[in-house]
């Protein structure tokens, strides 16, 4: 059977394809019918993140008419970026530097929205094949045959639609693993107590030995921390607040690019143990859960005619895998792009990575990518040392001028 009453098929019913929706429907009302989102789970589903929210999502969602705050939440009143323990620290004196969501209830919460505003959402459809020609595409699901006009990627990172349409492209993918844990550890270790990993003291090393619970104020900070690189593990370990069913919790992690993939490295537990065991905290007696994140490279083709890819299917922050925010981003921008093609009557979306490339969000992409090339391939210690301890004040007026704030000028 051929489903062809839609012709505007958003696959995946995450950030990048609900905002894609949103966006649609508050920019093109008339093209609402004709959208239908297929996504495979059903929510709210379960989604590998740290949730961690920053501005530029609230400045998105604003501008739909959306407020996050109706989404449970744990405001993070100061954000570190540290070496090794020791670094920089942020605090924005008007509002929180980062919001903690946990993505079953933001997602379900977003999925109800687009939803209130005329959005079909079919669920528990899984996207089997997608075949472009040149009059439409075909989409097979376990659910039946689709056809529409323009089809929308926005199945994240381990979707269907990039491998289908885009075959022989490259991919950058990192990998993270996460792992929750009540807010502190069971009891304090012993002072003597040595770090539960295998790796030699000299490539793991953290300067500043800090009790967990003795540290006031710590509740309500996030913490990312480099230390990780010098051992070629290219990205950071993370501390976040966060809430699961309104019981304060902590969300641990680590994220490593694969940019020193071809070095010696650890495996990748191994850091965010030595982090958790730093804090008091013994991995072993937690879930660990692993998701990979495809990062943006910009010279990835992000569409093909009548496909676009969106959220992670395009590529996510390469600096953190900071991704939600730039999954809401990319939405804004097809949305624009496919209410132009239609206009035009033109579904070639031969300029669509020029002008996503223009864009505010595809500026920053660009300078996270370059920052990403220096941050973790210059790995030496003292340079880490010297960024984040040193360089501080540069760090952090670069990063607020040139990574964040790019959703004011989004097109
Ligand atoms: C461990 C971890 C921690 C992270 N922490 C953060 C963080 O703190 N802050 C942040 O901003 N980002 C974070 N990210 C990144 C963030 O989760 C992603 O960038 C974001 O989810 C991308 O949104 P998306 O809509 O593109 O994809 P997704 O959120 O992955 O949504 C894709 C949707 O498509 C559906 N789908 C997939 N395949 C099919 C198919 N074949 N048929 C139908 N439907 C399909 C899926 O079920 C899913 O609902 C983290 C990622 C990981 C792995």
């Amino acid at each position: 059977m051929t489903n062809t009453a839609h012709d505007i098929l958003i696959l995946g019913a995450g950030p990048s394809g609900l905002s894609t929706a949103l966006h649609l429907a508050q920019h093109y009302r008339h093209l609402t019918s004709r959208i239908l989102i297929l996504e495979k789970a059903h929510h709210p589903r379960p989604k590998l993140c740290a949730g961690g929210l920053v501005l530029d999502v609230e400045v998105i969602l604003e501008r739909l008419g959306l407020d996050v705050c109706e989404v449970p939440h744990v405001d993070v009143e100061r954000t570190h970026f540290d070496f090794a323990g020791k670094g920089l620290s942020l605090r924005n004196p008007i509002r929180q530097t980062l919001r903690v969501i946990r993505r079953n209830e933001f997602d379900a919460w977003l999925m109800k929205k687009a939803q209130s505003r005329g959005i079909e959402i079919r669920q528990g459809i899984t996207v089997k094949n997608i075949l472009p020609n040149s009059d439409s595409v075909t989409v097979e699901t376990d659910a039946g045959t689709f056809c529409a006009q323009i089809v929308v990627g926005a199945d994240g990172s381990n979707g269907i639609t990039r491998r289908c349409v885009l075959p022989d492209a490259p991919v950058h993918t990192a990998r993270v693993l996460e792992v929750l844990t009540p807010t502190y550890p069971p009891k304090p270790p012993p002072p003597s107590a040595p770090p539960p990993n295998t790796i030699p003291k000299s490539e793991l090393t953290v300067d500043v030995p800090i009790s967990y619970l003795g540290e006031a104020g710590r509740g309500l900070d996030a913490y990312f921390d480099f230390f990780p690189v010098p051992a070629n593990i290219a990205g950071y370990v993370w501390d976040f607040p966060t809430q699961v069913n309104g019981e304060p919790m902590r969300c641990w992690g680590v994220y490593d690019t694969n940019l020193l993939a071809n070095e010696k490295r650890p495996q990748l537990r191994d850091p965010l143990a030595a982090e958790m065991a730093r804090r008091g905290f013994k991995l072993d007696e937690y879930e660990i859960k692993g998701h990979p994140i495809r990062w943006y490279d910009p010279s990835n083709p992000i569409a093909v005619p009548r496909v676009l890819l969106v959220g992670d299917a395009a590529g996510a922050d390469p600096v953190f895998g900071e991704g939600i925010s730039i999954a809401l981003g990319y939405g804004a921008i097809a949305a624009r792009e496919i209410g132009e093609s239609i206009r035009r009557d033109d579904f070639s979306f031969s300029g669509y990575k020029r002008r996503f490339a223009r864009s505010g969000l595809g500026q920053t992409l660009f300078v996270r990518w370059l920052i990403t090339q220096v941050l973790y391939t210059f790995k030496w210690r003292w340079f880490q040392i010297f960024l984040w301890r040193m360089l501080k004040p540069v760090v952090g007026i670069a990063g607020w001028l040139f990574v964040l704030n790019w959703s004011k000028r989004i097109h």
